[in-house]
């Protein structure tokens, strides 16, 4: 048997009919590129909201972008999911007219509650696959639609954040015999009651991760928009380079809100069977992508910077903590108590410190000072906002000694003052807390010191 290649393909790749011909001439190039997932087709030129959140606003009659400050009425979402899927059809030149007549009939359709939400969401990437379905086939090639509510790619009824279950991977393997080119809408499943029920927002990547089990792949390739996973934010720093290998341990270190490129669920499956995931880039064949794998010898320190802005810290002082059984424990059950995620708390003898994101504090603030007066008593209780995140990671630098020297030196030599610090107990990474306005210096330092190769 030869190798076994699942790729997936996010909506950037299949956002109208130049991107889904890109993407059959990268399956075709390969023999063993037979397992394709597909996304909803993504954003376009002519609309800066992707099919998905269309969807979502068809069914709750607007609400969807209503609530996000949004002027788009569902009759206009109609009309644009509508006309994009009529466009791929036209522009792909195949025979489409029963897609879209069912289309418009699943849209049109009086399902009531949470399952209408699942049922129209999940639309997106069932036409989009039948679409490529079709045009792959126009084309010569042999190729196979499996759906999931056919195969029973079987997942929880939690609507909307619906859950593999563990049946759904031998129903995989049943479908997806050796043969043609399957392809697989994404993002949804079928309940053991038969609803359609949705995994969470960017949930292809995690249907992909599935099939990859499942098909006991050799390699996961994730196509997407981006050349891989950068050192740091190419935002910010446009010189960065591409990570040519990373352990999953890293990647999680390394992503942070806003630079994701990888949905983390979908990495589960994978590292327990050993499957490498390639990160790649549909529109720039030439370049390898990043690899994530469960082990690597590591040629150099530090693999890249995370950073993570918009964070606060609560700073409690209070005598004795050092000595008092069970402080931090009651004082992260507050936290819980008002569902907010906490960080890192960095401690001494009579202080702790709480690192929040500070969108998490929004309208708890207040509540949530009382609540530890109440509980602790503390002698000081201060919120403190505004502050960055600055993380090194790599497995090179565990047991190096100096990176942190190296990296404080680097901070110094910007006049930052550094005002929380915390090494991760894997020696994988390190935060520095600084305040916000000193993120980017702060950032560039950083790369600087631990990052860059030396010019000849
Ligand atoms: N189309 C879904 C979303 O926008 C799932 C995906 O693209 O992976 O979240």
């Amino acid at each position: 048997m030869g190798a076994r290649i699942v790729c997936k393909f996010g909506g950037s790749s299949l956002a109208n009919a130049g991107q889904i011909e890109k993407v059959r001439s990268i399956v075709a190039a390969d023999d063993n590129r037979r397992f394709v997932v597909v996304s909803a087709p993504g954003k376009d030129m002519n609309d800066e909201d992707k099919v998905t959140d269309h969807l979502f606003n068809i069914a709750t009659d607007g609400h969807h972008f209503r609530s996000r400050g949004k002027d788009i009425t569902a009759r206009k979402s109609f009309e644009r999911v509508l006309g994009k899927f009529r466009s791929l059809v036209t522009d792909l030149s195949i025979e489409g007219g029963d897609i879209l007549e069912d289309l418009e009939s699943d849209l049109t359709s009086h399902i009531s509650n949470q399952k209408r939400l699942d049922f129209f969401a999940s639309r997106g990437e069932h036409y989009n696959a039948k679409i490529i379905a079709r045009y792959f086939r126009s084309k010569g090639m042999d190729t196979k639609l499996v759906l999931p509510e056919e195969i029973g790619f079987l997942v929880s009824d939690r609507f909307g954040n619906a859950k593999v279950l563990p049946g759904a991977h031998a129903n995989l393997r049943e479908a997806l015999k050796d043969g043609p080119v399957y392809i697989i809408p994404g993002y949804y499943g079928i309940t053991l009651k038969g609803d359609i029920a949705v995994l969470s927002r960017g949930g292809s990547d995690l249907t992909g991760g599935e099939v990859a089990y499942a098909v006991d792949a050799s390699c996961y390739e994730n196509w997407t928009d981006t050349d891989g996973v950068y050192q740091v934010d190419p935002r910010i720093i446009p010189e960065a380079s591409v990570i040519p290998e990373l352990t999953y341990k890293e990647i999680r270190l390394l992503s942070s809100r806003g630079f994701n490129v990888f949905h983390f669920d979908a990495m589960v499956s994978c590292k327990n069977k050993n499957i490498p995931i390639n990160i790649r880039n549909t529109n720039n064949l030439s370049a390898p992508g990043t690899r994530i794998v469960n082990t690597r010898t590591p040629n150099e320190t530090a693999v890249g910077v995370a950073r993570m802005d918009g964070i606060a810290y609560v700073y409690i002082e209070k005598d004795m903590i050092g000595e008092t059984i069970g402080f931090t424990k009651e004082l992260l059950d507050i936290f819980k108590d008002y569902s907010i995620n906490t960080h890192h708390y960095p401690s001494d003898k009579d202080d702790i410190a709480v690192i929040v994101d500070q969108h998490d504090l929004k309208g708890k603030a207040d509540d949530l000072k009382q609540a530890i007066i109440k509980s602790l008593s503390p002698n000081h209780l201060e919120f403190r906002y505004d502050l960055c995140l600055l993380s090194p990671v790599g497995i090179g630098m565990k047991n190096t000694p100096g990176v942190l020297a190296r990296a404080s030196a680097a901070l110094y030599q910007e006049n930052i003052n550094i005002e929380i610090v915390d090494q991760g107990p894997s020696q994988l990474s390190f935060h520095f807390g600084i305040f916000q306005k000193y993120a980017d210096p702060g950032l560039r330092a950083l790369y600087r010191s631990l990052l860059k190769q030396p010019t000849a």
